[in-house]
């Protein structure tokens, strides 16, 4: 059975209703990189908040 990946921004402190999830980490990271981009004016996420999502990403 293939894992799941999830992460919602409520658990890393923001407030914002968006949550994905994935197949492989990789794909999350590039759903969650594009979600800050359009949602949080980030052009990339900076080595302290990647720490933070990867913390909170969760496996099922
Ligand atoms: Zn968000």
């Amino acid at each position: 059975m293939a894992k799941k990946y999830s992460f919602a921004c409520k658990d890393i402190g923001m407030s914002c209703g968006f949550r994905t999830n994935a197949a492989s980490e990789n794909e999350l990271m590039g759903k969650i990189a594009e979600h800050a981009k359009a949602a949080h004016n980030m052009a990339s996420i900076d080595a302290a908040t990647m720490s933070k999502v990867k913390a909170a990403v969760k496996t099922e």
